[in-house]
């Protein structure tokens, strides 16, 4: 997903670039916006966390690119392409390190597992929108 941030500073076609130009392949993708109720769904896991508010928020203040990707060990090497959490802690080169802004508001989400992305992809997209 590129998140609100990014969206709104014009960076989705550049960040879309580095990951296509990285080898992931896109099988489905969609500009879309994310109600609150939906950004907690899609969060749950950190409900207990204290920033959880604040990441609803966040995450519901804009337009956003979600897109399943494919790509031999793609979980890993996506999380490598986009760097660490917070950006000041990002290898250089990575998509958070060259437009994130802060931990919070971190430019892009990448799935930390294949099973959390195969949860992820079927929040978003329907079959008939994959291909
Ligand atoms: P990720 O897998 O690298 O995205 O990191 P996590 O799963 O730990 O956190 C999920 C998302 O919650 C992050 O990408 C941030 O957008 C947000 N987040 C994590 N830590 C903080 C924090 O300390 N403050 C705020 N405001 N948001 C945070």
């Amino acid at each position: 997903m590129i998140k609100p941030d990014a969206t709104q500073k014009g960076y989705s076609g550049a960040i879309l670039d580095q990951i296509i130009k990285a080898g992931f392949s896109v099988k489905a993708m969609k500009w879309t916006r994310l109600t609150k109720e939906q950004a907690g769904l899609f969060y749950e896991v950190h409900k207990e966390r204290p920033f959880y508010g604040e990441l609803v928020d966040f995450m519901s203040s804009g337009p956003i690119v979600a897109a399943i990707l494919e790509k031999e060990n793609a979980v890993a090497d996506f999380r490598k392409l986009i760097g660490a959490t917070n950006p000041a802690q990002a290898e250089d080169g990575t998509i958070r390190k060259l437009y994130a802004a802060s931990v919070g508001e971190n430019a892009v989400h990448g799935s930390d597992s294949d099973e959390n992305a195969a949860i992820e992809g079927d929040f978003f997209f329907s079959k008939l929108e994959r291909f």
